[in-house]
């Protein structure tokens, strides 16, 4: 993902409508780009300021912290991934199940 698509998936980001690929590109992007890390900061704080702006009452503690998000993202992603691998696993343990009980 190069800077342009970056800054343009960063609205998706924060409404949390990238998918798992999408977003495992942008974390990584902002993980080594200076600048568009910035631009998230700010996009983030506006797009927060906005929601809270919304709906005073339940967005009223959230905190402007747009490290927090990226934390949580990659929580996500490395939860989906750890996920994705028990569902193979399991998959592998049934085919080795079945084959075992077949012969
Ligand atoms: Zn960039």
């Amino acid at each position: 993902m190069n800077c342009k698509e970056t800054r343009k998936n960063i609205e998706a980001f924060v409404n949390d409508s990238l998918s798992v690929k999408e977003l495992e590109e942008f974390l990584e992007h902002l993980d080594n780009c200076e600048k568009c890390r910035e631009e998230y900061d700010m996009c983030y704080t506006v797009f927060m300021g906005m929601k809270i702006l919304e709906d005073v009452e339940k967005y009223g503690n959230t905190r402007l912290d747009s490290e927090m998000k990226i934390e949580s993202a990659k929580d996500y992603l490395f939860k989906y991934k750890i996920i994705r691998f028990q569902k193979i696993l399991l998959y592998v343990l049934i085919c080795l199940v079945g084959g075992f009980l077949f012969f």
